[in-house]
């Protein structure tokens, strides 16, 4: 029996690791159930599930939680406090599944009990990148990343040493626009940026796919999590995503890992590392394929794969500042009220204003991320 907390039960990558849970019932228990606001949803998982505890985020709905949770002799809890209280519970496994740096100080407080966290947040690894992995050597804690392009790159590297890599390419699907000229791209509306051609994923992760943003944010999350050094990490446009990402070594091989575009497949790895468990997913059918197409990605139409590469080599608060901004940004667009195009500018504007000093600990990072909130939304003036 595997005892795992899942952190954002509600959201997309939640609601897959549920997925493989429910079908491996007498593999895992669990033991802490997270969302921000959908408390009937979490109510019903926990009840379902068995969970020691449900937590909302949001505390305004603890009430509708407590309602949901009556008579079935679970706790319920609620805020910023219990989220981080619930992520430091005994576990062998915490799944980071909340979106945004909101998930951060959760993904630090089960790093902080030495266990093993299998990340999703991307965001809280771009913000707090040496602040998390100094804590996840400080306290002795495995980080196992469940983004399907650094989870890729985890399976590539089994058994070899990080010293033999020449380089890392993280694959892109491009996105819903990828093919889009420059001119159109102002027009591009959300519902458009959500339907991704070959993930089903959240709203903010779907957005930032279509300005590649995600892309750039895996190559910050590439470099906290494989120190080979930034200008050894490449990106490559992938349409099919059927290569989730390749390590090259300085033989000159190259190991890539292949699987159908289904977050069950590194989710899987996770929840069963260091052995393997089954998925429903069905197996890859190259000859269906056909062919598996590569380009470069174009910097021009989508400017953010290049933000985050003068990011992550500004270093300091930079990757905290670019990450914020663009929380800001995504949130503003998927409202209504800037333009597609305006997400990059945005956080190329704040960037270039940003004098954030370098964050040194948790409180730093929030404290920064905080800051570059209040900067993004003064530079964004709705159309
Ligand atoms: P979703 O939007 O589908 O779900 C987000 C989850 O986080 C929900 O449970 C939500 O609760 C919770 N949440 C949101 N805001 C807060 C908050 N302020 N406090 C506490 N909990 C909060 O996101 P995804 O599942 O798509 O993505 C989760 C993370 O995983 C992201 O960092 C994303 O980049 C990463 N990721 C996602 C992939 C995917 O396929 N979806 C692939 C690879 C990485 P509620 O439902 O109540 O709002």
């Amino acid at each position: 029996m595997r005892r795992v907390t899942v952190l954002g039960a509600t959201g997309s990558v939640g609601a897959s690791a549920l997925d493989l849970i429910r079908r491996n019932r007498d593999a895992f228990e669990l033991v802490a159930v997270t969302a921000n606001c959908q408390a009937a949803e979490l109510a019903a998982l926990a009840r379902e599930f068995g969970a020691e505890i449900a937590v909302v985020g949001d505390e305004s709905s603890l009430s509708d939680l407590h309602e949901a949770m009556a008579g079935s002799g679970i706790e319920a809890a609620g805020g910023p406090s219990a989220l981080a209280e619930a992520a430091a519970r005994p576990a062998d496994l915490i799944l980071a599944a909340i979106v945004g740096c909101a998930g951060l100080a959760p993904a630090m407080a089960a790093i902080e009990q030495g266990t093993t966290v299998a990340l999703a947040n991307k965001e809280a690894l771009v913000s707090a990148g040496d602040v998390m992995t100094a804590a996840v050597a400080a306290h002795g804690a495995t980080l196992l990343p469940v983004d399907s392009e650094h989870n890729a790159i985890h399976q590539c590297l089994a058994g070899n040493d990080l010293a033999d890599v020449r380089s890392i390419t993280l694959t892109a699907s491009g996105g819903p626009f990828r093919d889009w000229p420059a001119e159109r791209l102002a027009q591009a509306t959300p519902a458009q940026a959500v339907r991704h051609p070959n993930w089903d994923m959240g709203a903010k992760i779907s957005v930032d796919s279509a300005t590649m943003f995600n892309k750039g944010l895996e190559l910050i999350e590439a470099h906290h999590l494989f120190p080979i050094g930034h200008e050894r990490l490449r990106i490559v446009v992938h349409p099919q995503s059927v290569i989730h990402s390749m390590v090259e070594y300085r033989d000159g091989s190259t190991l890539a890992q292949l699987g159908p575009s289904d977050m069950r497949v590194p989710i899987a790895n996770v929840l069963a590392w260091p052995r393997r468990m089954d998925t429903p997913c069905a197996p890859l059918d190259l000859a269906a394929l056909g062919e598996l197409t590569f380009r470069a990605p174009d910097e021009v139409r989508f400017p953010a794969t290049r933000l985050c590469r003068e990011a992550v080599q500004a270093g300091g608060s930079a990757p905290a500042v670019l990450n914020a901004a663009n929380e800001v940004a995504v949130a503003a667009f998927l409202a209504g009220q800037i333009p597609f195009t305006r997400i990059a500018a945005y956080v190329a504007e704040v960037l270039a204003r940003s004098t954030l000093p370098a964050p040194k600990t948790l409180a730093d990072v929030i404290a920064v991320d905080g800051q570059a909130r209040a900067m993004a939304r003064e530079v964004m003036e709705p159309v």
